[in-house]
């Protein structure tokens, strides 16, 4: 495995590549040991606000566009696990959920991006940054496919004014020493420390190649969260007797009424029926995989009141006999021993 660092001021932003097949150790012991800040940053503290481990959703709404106040957001999903957050994706909006669940910005500590959609990285930056200037002092590590480094590079000259002003003026440690950007392009480990193990694989979402979905493991609990994909056969592997199973899921029916409002329908139809999941097979992937509990996120459409539970469920239950939960925002599971 190659890996390049890139030295920015005080800090660095790390990124590892790993083959198809490779353990992606993009936070290797080595990766972040060569790019060690000359003083060690400190392990966020435990705050009240982050008792409990649990997954929450804190946006169901698949796609970029930004819906009225008040209607689902855009992808992100969390795991509080042991004190300590853990971010998936973050859609336009993540930020403000975080602080609706109850997690200061402040504490954010893991982030992995699924894949180079908007929907899942617009606010990357910003909920860094969010919680840089809610006194962040703690490093955070940002793990992605290929480009997330470099995403995070390119927020930072996007925010070098305020950066600089704040910085100086404000007195805040450098954000750039403390990120810490992991690429990794092939399946595999992501990370591991005492609480919890995260691997991931690559799904299917065409024309993205680099979309994977995320299997966290811990002493007491599996998560997987499936990222964009098509019917992925595959997926069910990797989610192999899995606690909860967090799918995305899209309506053949209601995508028709979504098509009737954008002005490249054909395009869009196209690109829905070739890169999401319907119903009947996230019920397929979810029996194979024999999880426990399927968790359906990602609503495609996502703010369509036409669409009821019973309508997102119909098609999985023909397959899956297991536990549905029909997602919505701020929705949150415990993640207890079973
Ligand atoms: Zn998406
Ligand atoms: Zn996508």
């Amino acid at each position: 495995m190659s890996k390049h660092a890139w030295l920015l001021g005080a800090g660095f932003l790390v990124a590892c590549r790993g083959g198809p097949g490779s353990a992606v150790g993009a936070p290797s012991a080595s990766a972040v040991a060569s790019a060690a800040p000359s003083a060690p940053l400190a392990a966020p503290s435990a705050s009240p606000h982050l008792a409990g481990n649990r997954l929450v959703l804190l946006g169901t709404k698949g796609g970029p566009r930004v819906g009225a106040p008040g209607s689902p957001r855009n992808p992100s999903t969390l795991l509080v696990i042991n004190d300590v957050p853990y971010l998936v994706d973050c859609g336009y909006g993540t930020s403000s959920a975080l602080v609706g669940a109850g997690v200061p910005l402040n504490k954010v500590r893991h982030v992995f991006v699924t894949h180079h959609h908007s929907d899942h990285d617009l606010e990357l930056g910003p909920v860094v940054y969010n919680g840089w200037v809610t006194g962040l002092k703690s490093r955070v590590d940002v793990y992605g496919p290929p480009g997330t480094a470099q995403m995070f590079t390119d927020f930072l000259a996007y925010m070098r004014l305020d950066l600089r002003v704040r910085t100086e003026d404000e007195e805040r440690p450098e954000l750039r020493g403390l990120v810490f950007a992991h690429d990794f392009d092939g399946p595999g480990q992501v990370m591991q420390n005492d609480d919890v193990k995260v691997t991931a694989t690559r799904v299917v979402h065409p024309p993205i190649s680099e979309a994977y979905a995320y299997r966290f493991e811990t002493k007491d609990v599996s998560v997987v969260i499936s990222g964009d994909t098509a019917y992925a056969p595959a997926l069910a592997d990797f989610a192999k007797g899995a606690d909860i199973l967090v799918h995305e899921i899209m309506s053949p029916t209601g995508i028709e009424t979504l098509l009737r409002r954008v002005p490249n329908p054909e395009a869009l139809r196209k690109h829905l029926l070739a890169s999401h999941t319907q119903p009947e097979e996230v019920g397929k992937i979810a029996a194979s995989a024999g999880v426990k509990t399927l968790v359906l996120t990602h609503f495609v459409p996502g703010d369509d009141p036409a669409l009821t539970s019973e309508t997102w469920t119909e098609g999985v239950r023909k397959y899956f006999a297991g536990r549905v939960v029909v997602g919505k925002d701020a929705l949150e599971l415990p993640l207890s021993k079973p």
